[in-house]
C-alpha cells in the first residue's frame, strides 16, 4: 500500500479540523487534511455562523465583557451543563476561547463583531446574559480564495437572488414590515448586493466566512487539503495511534487505499454521524431520519467509528444539537424564528400544547421526544397559526402574504382550512381539544401571561418576538382565518454524541487513560455542553477551541516540530 509521513493528520475540513489543521502548521507541523466530501466547511460552513465564545476580542470591542463576566461565564456553564462534562473541561474552554479568537484573527481573515442582544438560551439560570454573548463573523469578500472557492459547502439554503444576509439581519427581516428596521435592512442588504454586482466582488457572511476565511488560513500556512479522502480506520502501533488508512476517490478511476502516517498525532475532527441512518436508529430517540437533519450530508459518524475500533470511549450518544424542523420537499427548514413569533402554538397529537414553543431549539425537541415517550403522538408535532400570522412574518424564507409553495400542500407539509374543525378534521386531531387549546391560548396572548408554559417570560422567547404585539411580545391571539398547520420534526444542526477528550481534546478510553497519538473536537467528540446549549454559536465555539488545543497539545507534548510532509 502507499503511504505518505506527516506529523499531523487532521480529519475532516469543517471548523473543528481547518483550525486544528491551522494551529498545527502554524507552530511548524508537518500537516495535512484529509476530507471525505469534494468540500471544505462541512457543517460549519452551512452554519448560521455564531460563535459562542464569552470574553472574546468582539464582544470586548462591543462593550459586552462584563467585570465578572468570566466568572459569570463558569457559573453558568456549572449550572446549565453541571455533572454531564468535568468541570475542567468546560473551564478550560471558557479560560482559553478568547485566546483562539485572537488566534483565527490573527491568521485568517474572519473578523467577528458581536450579536446584538441575541441573549444566551437559558439567560435567567446563574451567571446567564440576556443581551447574549454571540459573535458572528463580518461579511467578507472572498475572491482571495480564487478556484478553490469551488470548494466551498453548498449552502444549507440559498438566499433569494444570493443576498448576504447577516444574523443580525435575519431578525429584522424576519419581522416583515411590522417595524420599519424589515424593509429599511432589505433595502440595505440589496443595496450590498447591487454594490458587489457592480465591483465584481464575492460577498459572504455567516458560517461560509468563517469556513473561507479557515481555508485561505491552511492555503496561508501551506497545509494541504485533500478531498475525496475518507478516514476508515486509525492505525495502531504499541498502542499508539501512529495514523489513519483513507481510501481516496477520484472520478472515473478505481477507489485507491492508502496509508498516511502521523510522527505526532491524529486529529479528528470528522463531524457528528448525522447522516447515518443505521447509527441514528441505534442511537438516537426515536423515530429519526437523515431526512431531518440539516447537517452536512457527508457527515455519517465515520470518526466515531474509527475512534471506538481503537478503544475510545463515548458520551452523550443519545442527543443531538436538536432543532424543531419542517421536512419541506427536498430538504430540511430548522425553526428559528418562526416558533416565537407571536400568533401561533405547537400542539400534540392529542391537540394540545406540550411546551413554551419559544424554547431554545435543544429543549424544545427534548420536550418533543419526553412527550412521544408518554404514548401520545409528538412526532409530528403541528404548529397552528393564522392568516394574521401567515401576513406578517417571514416563514421558512417566505415572505408575510406570499403564498406558499403549492408543493407544500401537496406533500402534506403544510395544511390549510377555513376553521379551526376543518384543520384539526383534516389532521385527524380531535377538533374540540384543539379548539379548547386555542381558547385558552388566546386567553394568554389577551392578559400577556402564558399560565401554562411562560412564553415569553424569558429574555431569549423575547429575541424572535414582535416589539409592536402588546402586552406580551411573544404571544398574539389565533383567531383569523384560514389556519394553517406545519408538520414539525424533531430535526437537528448535527449530532453531539461522540469520543470523551479530556481538557486538552485527547481521546479517553473507558477506564479514563489516554489514548496517545489520538484528539478529537467538534461533534466527532462528545459535546463539552452536555446535554444543553448555551447559546448562539455553542457548538461551533468548542469546535475551534478544543480542535486549537489539540494541536497546541501535539506541539507541545511529543517534541519538537519537524520539516515537510514526506510523499
Ligand atoms: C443550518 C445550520 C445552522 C447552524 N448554525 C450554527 C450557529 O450559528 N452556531 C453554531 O455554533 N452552530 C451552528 N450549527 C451547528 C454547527 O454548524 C456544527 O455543530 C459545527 O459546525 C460542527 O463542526 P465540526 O467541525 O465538528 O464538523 P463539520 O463542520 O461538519 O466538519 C466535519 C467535516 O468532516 C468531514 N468528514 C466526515 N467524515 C469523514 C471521514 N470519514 N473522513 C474524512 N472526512 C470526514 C465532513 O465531510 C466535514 O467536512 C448550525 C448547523 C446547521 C446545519
Amino acid at each position: 500500500m502507499e503511504y505518505e509521513e506527516y506529523d499531523v493528520v487532521v480529519v475532516g475540513a469543517g471548523g473543528a479540523g481547518m483550525t486544528a489543521a491551522l494551529a498545527a502548521g502554524r507552530k511548524g507541523l508537518a500537516t495535512v487534511v484529509v476530507e471525505k466530501s469534494s468540500y471544505f466547511g462541512g457543517n460549519t460552513a452551512r452554519s448560521g455562523g455564531g460563535v459562542w465564545i464569552p470574553g472574546n476580542y468582539a464582544l470586548r470591542a462591543a462593550g459586552q465583557v462584563d467585570a465578572d463576566d468570566a466568572d459569570r461565564a463558569k457559573a453558568y456553564l456549572d449550572a446549565i451543563v453541571g455533572d454531564d462534562v468535568p468541570k475542567v473541561r468546560r473551564d478550560t474552554y471558557l479560560d482559553r476561547g478568547p485566546e483562539v479568537m485572537e488566534f483565527i484573527r490573527d491568521n485568517t481573515r474572519v473578523r467577528f463583531t458581536w450579536v446584538p442582544d441575541y441573549a444566551d438560551y437559558l439567560p435567567e439560570r446563574p451567571g446567564g446574559r440576556a443581551a447574549g454573548r454571540s459573535v458572528e463573523p463580518v461579511p467578507m469578500d472572498a475572491r482571495f480564495l480564487g478556484e478553490e472557492l469551488a470548494h466551498l459547502h453548498p449552502p444549507y439554503t440559498k438566499a433569494p437572488a444570493n443576498l448576504i444576509v447577516t444574523q443580525a439581519d435575519f431578525r429584522k427581516i424576519s419581522l416583515g414590515i411590522r417595524t420599519i428596521k424589515g424593509p429599511l435592512t432589505m433595502a440595505k442588504v440589496m443595496l450590498k448586493r447591487l454594490l458587489a454586482m457592480a465591483t465584481g466582488k464575492r460577498m459572504y457572511a455567516m458560517g461560509n466566512a468563517i469556513a473561507i476565511g479557515l481555508r485561505q488560513g491552511l492555503v496561508d500556512a501551506g497545509v494541504p487539503v485533500r478531498y475525496d479522502t475518507e478516514l476508515k480506520e486509525l492505525l495502531v502501533e504499541d498502542g499508539r495511534v501512529v495514523g489513519v488508512i483513507v481510501e481516496h476517490a477520484s472520478s472515473g478511476s478505481a477507489t485507491v487505499r492508502r496509508e498516511i502516517r502521523a510522527r505526532r498525532g491524529v486529529i479528528l475532527g470528522s463531524g457528528g454521524f448525522e447522516h447515518n441512518q443505521e447509527l441514528r436508529d441505534k442511537l438516537l430517540p426515536r423515530p429519526t431520519s437523515t431526512e431531518w437533519s440539516t447537517g452536512a450530508p457527508s457527515n455519517t459518524g465515520g470518526g466515531l467509528l474509527a475512534g471506538t475500533a481503537v478503544g475510545a470511549a463515548t458520551d452523550l450518544l443519545e442527543d443531538a444539537w436538536w432543532g424543531p424542523t419542517i421536512r419541506l420537499p427536498g430538504r430540511a427548514w430548522f425553526f428559528l424564528a418562526e416558533r416565537n413569533l407571536p400568533g401561533s402554538i405547537i400542539v400534540n397529537a392529542a391537540g394540545r400544547r406540550y411546551m413554551n414553543e419559544a424554547l431554545p431549539y435543544v429543549e424544545a425537541t427534548h420536550a418533543m421526544y419526553d412527550g412521544e415517550a408518554t404514548g401520545i403522538s409528538h412526532v409530528p408535532s403541528y404548529m397552528i397559526f393564522d392568516q394574521t400570522y401567515r401576513n406578517r412574518y417571514l416563514f421558512a424564507g417566505i415572505a408575510g402574504r406570499q403564498p406558499f409553495p403549492g408543493r407544500w400542500y401537496k406533500d402534506g407539509v403544510i395544511t390549510r382550512a377555513p376553521s379551526l374543525t376543518d384543520l384539526a378534521e383534516r389532521l385527524g386531531l380531535p377538533s374540540a381539544e384543539l379548539s379548547a387549546t386555542v381558547e385558552r391560548f388566546n386567553g394568554f396572548a389577551r392578559s400577556g401571561v402564558d399560565e401554562d408554559f411562560h412564553r415569553g417570560e424569558s429574555a431569549y422567547d423575547k429575541y424572535y418576538s414582535d416589539p409592536t404585539v402588546k402586552p406580551n411580545c411573544s404571544l398574539a391571539p389565533i383567531e383569523r382565518g384560514p389556519f394553517y398547520a406545519v408538520k414539525i420534526v424533531p430535526g437537528d444542526l448535527g449530532t453531539k454524541g461522540g469520543l470523551v477528550t479530556d481538557e486538552r481534546a485527547r481521546v479517553l478510553r473507558e477506564d479514563g487513560t489516554v489514548i496517545e497519538g489520538l484528539y478529537a473536537a467538534g461533534n466527532v467528540s462528545s459535546a463539552v455542553m452536555g446535554h444543553t446549549y448555551p447559546g448562539p454559536g455553542g457548538t461551533i465555539g468548542p469546535a475551534l477551541v478544543f480542535g486549537y488545543l489539540a494541536a497546541e497539545d501535539i506541539a507541545t507534548s511529543t517534541g519538537s516540530a519537524s520539516v515537510g510532509g514526506r510523499a
